[in-house]
């Protein structure tokens, strides 16, 4: 699969439609994500993941050199992310606000708790991985997994890369499988699977 990135921006709402119907979207409404990100790629998944009907309730982390984009102007780097979204998140879907959900949405190095689904946005300095987890999959395996990366991309490959984290974590939240995995995100918008690395219980 090599959607690019402006096709998986524009459509993203279509591709998930066949799967969504309303008790699907009762889902996304009913859910809540908590929030870990200072860049452009925790707050574009973060914009698209309330735009589809789901609470994104951000941290105290002050956002970095980069953030700006559609959904922050560029005087708000520095200032807290739990108040510009408290801000800004509004605008973008009004009927979003109030969810209470266990979803956790982070670009890495991250903590994780909670039941789930766990979503880590990371990269290496070249390609950008989203690591996921539904509430099934295996917790070693997920942070042996994203052990192994650093902080998501700055630019558009970071929207990109954010875009695609928020597509994963609405299928989490509508049940979809599967429930562990990974996938890197290249310029030009290339989307490969990941082996997931397994864990010392796992083997
Ligand atoms: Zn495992």
């Amino acid at each position: 699969m090599a959607l690019r990135e402006e096709q998986i921006l524009r459509y993203s709402r279509q591709i998930l439609l066949r799967e969504v119907g309303g008790r699907g979207q009762e889902k996304l409404l009913s859910g809540g994500v908590r929030l870990k990100a200072t860049g452009v790629a925790g707050l574009t998944a973060a914009a698209y993941v309330v735009a589809g009907g789901t609470a994104v309730e951000a941290g105290p982390e002050s956002l970095a050199p980069g953030a700006e984009g559609f959904l922050v102007p560029a005087e708000d780097v520095g200032r807290p992310a739990s108040e510009v979204l408290a801000r800004v998140l509004p605008d973008v879907n009004a009927d979003a606000l109030a969810g209470h959900g266990t979803g956790r949405l982070a670009e890495l190095p991250a903590a994780w708790d909670g039941e789930g689904p766990w979503v880590a946005l990371g990269g290496d300095g070249t390609r950008g991985v989203v690591i996921f987890r539904g509430a099934g999959g295996c917790v070693g395996c997920f942070e042996a997994t994203t052990a192994a990366w650093g902080a998501p991309p700055k630019g558009a490959l970071g929207v990109g890369l954010g875009a695609l984290g928020a597509l994963i974590l609405q299928r989490l939240l509508l049940g979809l499988g599967p429930a562990l995995g990974a996938c890197t995100w290249e310029a030009p918008g290339v989307m490969t699977d990941l082996p997931v690395r397994r864990c010392g219980r796992c083997g």
